[in-house]
């Protein structure tokens, strides 16, 4: 066995995120538009220019971001950045119902933790969807006018009834082809508060035979009494999506609207909004594209809101942050850092077709990432006491080892060996299994950085437990002297001083579920629970991480990484989270 952590897979240079895009069909779609001059020589409403290359990130304001969310995020800021152009951050918060300032908050935090930024040069592109509605309602009222949709009053039941289904075109409306002069008053009237929600519901008018559902007379506004988190109760009608994000994308110039394949069968109504708004005077060609990728499915984890919200309302986890949740703020907790989330994004590619990505690639980002970057440290998790008998009662002796195997620049660290120390309790076995090297009695191993011992026996308890092992050193073998070349041992074992180490709060976390696919169609979730998913155990560790910092990353030589705990670690008592093991032991 070795204490040496052989990571086979190349350490990544730092920000090769960064610095080495892979090709990919967005990119080159954007390649051939800017070829083409499509989005060039464009201005804003006062006249300033605007880049080829305008993208945004939509999120709705109602949860927290998971990981997916981070696979969007890098597509639509990390696009807009590599070629020069910019990405709003837009609030899609055309929902009335209650979206909250502290999603708000929480959202732009993540966003600028994975290291973006909506401000440039030109300004803060920040902007929420609701500050539109007038001009939302602007178009609307000229649609009705223009003919191209009206104001249905069929019952919601008649209205679901009339739709058709696939391969069973649908009915037009009794309502169609009522003057649009009365549909605009109807329209009037539901703004002004005259109707019950559902009374009434504004549609555009295109073809309820189409083939495609988002085709037959979609809906774009309805009523909806509800207060706004941010216009209150001005309005009681409120827009559609398919209708609202199309001139959101308008409105802002964006020229490049990225989104999830589930949009796809929705593209034809997003270009005919543009197309009809553009024919009424509200914008200009070229009009915004929209391009759809493969949403991220990750196996071991759940990305629905709706069901972390049931992890967090039926305590299975403690929060949204909880270091379990594959939230932006949980892996944050847990230990990721923003490059290694950005390292798996670029890995993980953008496809056009559904596909599961395995949680060992966003592991191996990680421990790619941190190998090259995280000091080591010796901490021991499961406890047993080694006494070496002949070693001068109250000698304390100190050894070193490298911060970092790779980089000697960065120094050493020192630590006090002493007469009883802490070892791995399996690092003993009274009678060894075959091919076991460490501690059994008539061994010796190398206390790594330290001395030679040769295991002489152990104590053990009323039931037979074995509670310290004994042995005897070699007072000419220390590590980094002359005589250690003259013990060649098989063994080699971490230990911390008893007297000195540091004892410790860590929390051993593994994936929240069992099965790859905890979700998958339509499976019970909580059946898979990993009962392991969080151990707390009390370790020992090397005295110096005392001064770990809150976020402040390690390498447990053996163990794997950890990170200081940001929420719960105090001024010199520390908690540290297992982040992820050294080695992967889920298979595939
Ligand atoms: P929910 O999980 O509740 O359906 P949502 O995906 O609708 O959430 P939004 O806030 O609307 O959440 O998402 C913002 C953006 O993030 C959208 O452009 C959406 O396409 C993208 N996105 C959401 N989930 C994923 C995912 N798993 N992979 C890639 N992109 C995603
Ligand atoms: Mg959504």
């Amino acid at each position: 066995m070795s204490t040496d952590s052989k990571n086979t897979s190349k350490p990544a240079p730092a920000g090769a995120a960064d610095n080495a895009p892979a090709s990919n069909f967005l990119r080159g779609i954007i390649e051939a538009d800017n070829a083409a001059g499509k989005y060039s020589n464009r201005t804003d409403s006062l006249g300033r220019p605007l880049p080829p290359v305008v993208t945004r990130f939509p999120p709705e304001p109602n949860g927290y971001l998971h990981i997916g969310h981070a696979k969007a995020i890098c597509i639509d800021f990390g696009l807009a950045r590599d070629f020069g152009g910019r990405c709003h951050m837009r609030f899609d918060d055309t929902n009335p119902t209650k979206e909250e300032q502290e999603y708000v908050d929480t959202i732009l935090d993540s966003v600028k933790w994975l290291g973006f930024d909506w401000k440039d040069n030109t300004g803060e592109h920040l902007y929420f969807a609701s500050d539109y509605f007038d001009k939302f309602y602007e178009i609307a009222e000229y649609l009705i006018s223009a003919g191209h949709a009206y104001v249905d009053s069929q019952s919601a039941d008649d209205m679901a009834k009339n739709r058709g289904n696939f391969g069973e075109p649908g009915k037009n409306s009794p309502f169609r082809d009522r003057p649009a002069a009365e549909s605009l008053d109807l329209l009037r009237r539901m703004k002004a508060g005259e109707f019950k929600d559902g009374e009434h519901i504004v549609r555009a008018k295109i073809d309820m035979a189409s083939p495609n559902m988002n085709m037959r007379d979609p809906a774009i506004y309805r009523i909806r009494h509800a207060h706004h988190h941010r216009t209150g109760d001005k309005w009681c009608i409120y827009p559609m999506y398919d209708y609202a994000h199309p001139l959101e994308d308008a409105i802002e110039h964006v020229s490049h609207s990225f989104c999830t394949l589930e949009f796809q069968d929705h593209r034809p109504f997003y270009d005919w909004v543009l197309e009809r708004a553009a024919e009424g005077g509200f914008f200009k060609h070229p009009l915004p594209a929209q391009t759809e990728f493969a949403r991220l499915n990750l196996t071991y984890a759940i990305t629905s809101k709706r069901k972390l919200r049931q992890l967090i309302d039926e305590n299975i986890v403690d929060g949204w942050d909880d270091p379990r949740m594959p939230t932006i703020v949980g892996i944050r907790r847990r230990g990721y850092t923003p490059e290694s989330i950005r390292l798996f994004c670029e890995r993980v590619g953008v496809a056009k077709a559904d596909s599961w990505i395995d949680m060992s690639t966003l592991e191996g980002a990680l421990r790619d990432d941190l190998d090259e970057k995280a000091p080591r440290a010796t901490a021991v998790l499961r406890p047993l006491k080694l006494i070496i008998d002949n070693f001068p009662e109250n000698l304390i002796d100190e050894c070193s080892s490298p911060v970092h195997p790779h980089h000697p620049e960065r120094g050493n660290r020192h630590f006090p060996i002493t007469k009883e120390l802490w070892i791995e309790a399996e690092d003993f076995m009274e009678v060894p299994s075959k091919g076991y090297f460490r501690l059994f009695p008539g061994n010796k191993v190398r206390l790594r950085y330290g001395y030679v011992v040769e295991c002489t026996g152990c104590d053990k308890d009323a039931d037979g437990k074995v509670i310290a092992v004994h042995c005897n050193y070699f007072a000419d073998s220390k590590s980094g002297t002359e005589g250690s070349n003259n013990y060649k041992v098989k063994g080699n074992i971490h230990w911390v001083s008893a007297t000195h180490a540091l004892e410790a709060e860590v929390r051993l976390y593994d994936r929240l579920f069992t099965d790859p696919h905890p979700d998958a169609g339509g499976k019970d979730f909580k059946a898979v629970l990993n009962p392991n998913a969080k151990e707390v155990i009390t370790a020992y560790l090397e005295q110096g991480m005392k001064a770990a910092q809150p976020d402040e990353k390690f390498q447990f030589e053996r163990h794997g990484y950890f990170v200081a705990d940001r929420v719960d670690s105090q001024p010199g008592r520390p908690v540290f989270n297992r982040v992820v093991t050294l080695k992967d032991s889920w298979g595939k």
